[in-house]
């Protein structure tokens, strides 16, 4: 399969660093408050890429972090008049409540820095060895001049770097563009480090965390693209001191969000938390809608967009529900396809969702065509199933018993004979029931 590189900018063959594992990194929320629905496009859009590993055959390894320590956890306790971690337990059980509430699947690991301080100690201690970092009155900075490649991912030199007025000037720095490993702090949460009292820089924590879980290397590092610079780029940077590589083969990045056709953003006050955006929805609309959209580009969300999912879910939901019955009368079996080339030639194409749903319409038009027509409907009925697993639909579909079908029967009967009363107690018992 092909994967769109962003260390590359190119279309590439994905291989992976082990036969039959995929290993990948997401990097995770800042506790600090609740997600809005633009953090959950990466939650959603890796959910299908390991979805999509998963249906090919690998063994997939993903981990994404809490970053539970951090200056904004800090200045959120002292409003919220609690301690650093109730906040972090707080927000990161509202984050684990949002992700079930869209239906995502369990991932591997959910590393947290407050249990990763001694490797961080470790890793710093290791680059302040190599002359990659250095120390100024309790703070540890990263010597970014040293790396020769720095900016390969965002495209970037050093010199345009430099000049650029996107870095802040710090007097205790050797080099503008140096970034903190360590940093000392006087108010709120302190730990003790080498180097005095103060919490860990967020650039360092997901290289550390990706060490300790994989080893130096990993297939896949993805985030948002906003993550590119300075953070991914920082994260390559502090790899290829210590191991010498980018540390993922693939970086992966999608796209943002616009409401309306503006970028979504905290300042312009024009966001939705996650956790309000789904009362309003349901998590397969959401889905639906946004995968429309290739991962990579924007995503614009647009009330168009989400009427047209609700219709397009409403006639997956009716389609499956007819088709569960269908089944059971003709003791058809099921989940026996277990592949389907389409899918694969599909998703192949770097994970392409918008053609994967067109491809998801047709065969629900298939379906009730065979069904029309008393056809066999598992093969079309299968490869359904394996589309909603990999995009992350769930349709609760009752589960017919034979007693359901003795009084299915006996509605047919009743409604042959004419006898539309007693027909019509029996649909509204089935209905009621899921059935029909
Ligand atoms: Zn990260």
């Amino acid at each position: 399969m092909k994967i769109y590189n962003s260390l590359t900018d190119k279309l590439e063959e994905f291989k992976t660093l082990k036969p039959g594992e995929v290993t990948m990194y997401v990097c995770g929320p800042t506790v600090y408050n609740y997600v809005h629905i633009g953090n959950m496009r990466p939650v959603l859009t890796f959910d299908m890429v390991s979805n999509y590993f998963k249906y090919l055959g690998y063994n997939v390894r993903y981990a994404s972090n809490f970053t539970d320590i951090n200056p904004k956890i800090i200045t959120a306790a002292k409003e919220l008049g609690i301690t650093e971690r109730e906040v972090a337990d707080k927000f990161i059980k509202a984050y684990l409540d949002d992700l079930q509430s869209y239906n995502c699947n369990e991932i591997t690991y959910r590393p947290k820095v407050i249990d990763n301080l001694d490797a961080i100690y470790d890793f710093i201690t290791k680059l302040i060895e190599k002359d990659y970092a250095y120390v100024v009155d309790g703070d540890v900075y990263f010597r970014v001049t040293k790396i020769k490649n720095y900016g390969i991912l965002s495209n970037q030199n050093i010199e345009e770097l430099e000049s650029g007025a996107r870095v802040e000037v710090d007097e205790k720095k050797e080099d503008p563009l140096d970034f903190a490993l360590w940093r000392k702090t006087t108010e709120g949460e302190q730990f003790s480090s080498p180097w005095g009292l103060g919490i860990p820089g967020w650039h360092t924590e997901c290289v550390v965390m990706i060490n300790n879980l994989f080893g130096s290397k990993i297939d896949i590092h993805g985030g948002g693209v906003d993550l590119k610079f300075p953070h991914h780029e920082n994260e390559i940077a502090q790899s290829m001191a210590l191991n010498n590589n980018t540390i993922a083969n693939y970086w992966m990045h999608n796209g943002h969000i616009n409401i309306d056709g503006t970028k979504m953003s905290k300042s312009l006050n024009n966001f939705v938390l996650a956790k309000d955006f789904i009362k309003m929805h349901n998590p397969n609309e959401v889905k639906l809608a946004l995968f429309k959209t290739h991962y990579r580009l924007p995503f614009n969300i647009s009330e168009d967009l989400f009427k047209e999912a609700k219709i397009l879910n409403d006639k997956i939901f009716n389609a499956l529900k007819q088709a569960n019955l269908y089944l059971k009368l003709n003791n058809e079996p099921t989940g026996i396809l277990q592949k389907d080339p389409n899918i694969n030639a599909i998703m192949d194409e770097d994970f392409n969702t918008p053609n994967l749903i067109t491809y998801l319409t047709d065969l629900i038009k298939e379906l009730n065509i065979k069904i029309r027509n008393k056809d066999k409907i598992s093969s079309t009925y299968d490869k359904i199933t394996l589309i909603n697993n990999i995009l992350g639909l769930k349709y609760d579909l009752y589960t017919i018993t034979d007693e359901d079908l003795s009084l299915y029967n006996k509605w047919l009967e009743y409604k042959e004979n004419k006898n539309f009363e007693e027909a019509d107690k029996i649909r509204h018992n089935l209905e009621s029931k899921g059935v029909l």
